[in-house]
């Protein structure tokens, strides 16, 4: 789409949106009575109104029934993540058995690497992308350390090439070749939090599984923003917070992926608790663990329903949207116009004020543009916020801008356009 610079332009692209019904779905913050232009989807998603409706169901649930609503009222507690599992299945591109809500996301790391790293022999390292988000460096250093591994020797870590911010696929598949014989675990980032690179996860999969290793995904960026074909892909596992792009709530439940292909490995170790056990027979309460077929065989504890609560929300929002295929029509567009508004200031000052690492060929990225600020980057942020403009901040000088597709507007971005502008003028950049 040939787009431009001008509000009248960004209102029809509006009024035209499929998705543009949404927004009003959404509690937008505000500062001083005015709506923000809320571009953090990448760290908070908003808050959809239908929370409330979600949570009030199981508040009365809980006062009316109490331990009865295990069993009891519409949604009976004790199968309320099999609703789940249908209606997050899809935005991933899963089987319902090989998903399921439980704990959050660092845990549920840690609880896959139990299962999926499997040290032996000469093959005990595991491969990820350098600059990965700090809690899965420290994940992956403390399961090597808890092995007895070193991991200033077990992690192998695919660097951008000289000058550059983002990796090439050949140069993954090539270090993954490279090591084919050592590798015990591949665990990359689907999109990486500071790029915005959106990475090719069936390369990698075919590549990882070529080599004889086991691959697996934190999905925290890509859950909800991109596409994703986990079955068809292959992948080992997966993990995915729900509170980025899925406005599940703060801290709220992660998502767990398995394939089907383990369901039925009977060599896979796993840290077991109660509600894994086989559903049938759970309150039996014997002795000795029997697991529940499917992703489900890894929960640990009882149902976080209010948890759920607020996540099945936002799932059934995506559901009505048409799922991740509509969601991901417009923030490709949406997106695309942020870019150009970037250039368009950088244009109109004739030089690169903001870079924009992250990757131009939309399908190597999702809905965050990372822009590496050439002067004054930290005051230019603060000066966006004080114009109710939020995104996020990264020391030294980079700030990352994420339109959501289901709450922001092609005028929101135009209006981004106009603030930084000026910005520039106030700061005197130039
Ligand atoms: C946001 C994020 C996390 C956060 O983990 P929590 O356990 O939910 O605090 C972990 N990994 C990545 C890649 C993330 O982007």
């Amino acid at each position: 789409m040939q787009f431009k610079n001008n509000r009248e332009f960004t209102r029809d692209l509006d009024q035209s949106d499929p998705l543009n019904k949404f927004r009003s779905q959404f509690l937008i913050p505000k500062h001083d009575g005015k709506e923000v232009i809320y571009l953090c989807g990448n760290s908070l998603g908003l808050q959809p109104k239908s929370v409330k409706t979600f949570l009030d169901q199981q508040l009365h649930n809980w006062e009316n029934l109490a331990v009865e609503g295990w069993f009891e009222g519409e949604t009976p507690w004790l199968y309320y993540h099999k609703e789940m599992q249908e209606l997050m299945a899809p935005m991933v591109g899963a089987l319902p058995a090989e998903v399921i809500p439980m704990n959050s996301l660092s845990v549920n790391l840690h609880l896959m690497m139990v299962s999926f790293y499997q040290p032996k022999g000469k093959r005990v390292k595991i491969l990820m992308e350098a600059s990965a988000f700090p809690s899965d460096q420290y994940i992956v250093e403390s399961q090597l350390r808890f092995r007895g591994y070193d991991p200033a020797t077990d992690i192998i870590e695919v660097h951008p090439q000289k000058g550059e911010h983002t990796l090439q696929t050949a140069d993954i598949v090539s270090v993954i070749n490279q090591h084919a014989d050592e590798i015990a675990l591949i665990l990359f980032g689907g999109i990486n939090f500071l790029s915005g690179q959106f990475f090719d996860l069936e390369a990698i999969t075919i590549a990882g599984h070529a080599a004889g290793a086991i691959v697996g995904f934190d999905l925290a960026h890509a859950a909800g923003n991109v596409p994703l074909q986990l079955h068809n892909w292959n992948a080992d596992f997966a993990c995915w917070c729900t509170y980025k792009y899925l406005n599940s709530s703060p801290g709220g439940i992660s998502g767990v992926f398995i394939h089907e292909n383990h369901f039925s490995d009977p060599n896979l170790k796993r840290f077991a608790g109660w509600w894994g056990f086989q559903e049938s027979s759970r309150f039996k309460m014997t002795k000795g663990f029997v697991p529940q077929n499917g992703a489900e065989g890894w929960q640990l504890s009882c149902s976080p329903i209010l948890l759920m609560a607020t996540h099945k929300a936002s799932l059934v929002m995506f559901k009505e949207a048409g799922g991740m295929d509509a969601v991901r029509e417009k923030s490709i567009l949406l997106t695309s116009f942020l870019e150009f508004m970037i250039i368009e200031i950088n244009e109109a000052y004739g030089e690169e004020l903001f870079k924009i690492i992250t990757p131009s060929n939309f399908n190597n990225r999702g809905a965050q543009l990372s822009l590496i600020a050439k002067k004054n980057g930290k005051e230019t942020f603060d000066a966006l916020v004080k114009r109710r403009i939020i995104g996020d901040w990264r020391e030294p000088n980079a700030i990352r801008l994420s339109p959501a597709p289901l709450y922001n507007t092609f005028e929101e971005i135009f209006e981004l356009g106009i603030q930084l502008k000026g910005i520039i003028k106030q700061l005197k950049h130039c």
